[in-house]
């Protein structure tokens, strides 16, 4: 991983209501390349893992269990400046204060229901990366 990647996750909500076509689209049309891709239902362990920064928060039971309602679609993209990038590209967590155009704008059911995960710092994005994808994978 380099300072040019990032981690997203096309979130349950999204995925399964058939978004993650539309929205790879966007993702390209904004310069990002996919260097990794996997669809997978996450287990209650690995969405407590993923969100374990937000375990005292009062919507961690919440989020965990919208997580492992379904499929989802992490990914590794690469772009220059690829985490303030993708974190314009998706909008702000509320889709009600997301700017026009941005993904959870156009496709976001709500704050929590939101579409879709972006790293928001480098260390994470490298983190997160390592969570779902092996070295290898992403090349
Ligand atoms: P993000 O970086 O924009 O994804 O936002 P956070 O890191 O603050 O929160 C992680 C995820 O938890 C969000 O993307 C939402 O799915 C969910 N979330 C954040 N804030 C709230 C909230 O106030 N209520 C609920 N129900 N979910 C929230």
């Amino acid at each position: 991983m380099t300072g040019n990647r990032t981690l997203t996750i096309i979130k349950p909500d999204a995925f399964e209501s058939g978004k993650a076509g539309q929205i790879l689209a966007l993702l390209e049309q904004e310069g990002f390349r996919i260097l990794a891709a996997r669809v997978l239902h996450l287990s209650r362990a690995q969405a407590e893992e993923f969100y374990a920064v937000h375990r005292e928060r009062p919507f961690y039971g919440s989020l965990v269990q919208f997580m492992t309602s379904g499929r989802c679609m992490p990914l590794v993209l690469e772009r220059d400046a690829a985490v303030a990038t993708l974190r314009r590209v998706i909008g702000a967590t509320d889709p009600a204060e997301a700017a026009e155009g941005t993904v959870r704008r156009l496709h976001a059911e709500s704050k929590e229901r939101n579409a879709i995960h972006a790293s928001d710092s480098d260390e994470n994005a490298e983190r997160e990366a390592r969570f779902f994808f092996a070295e290898a994978d992403i090349g």
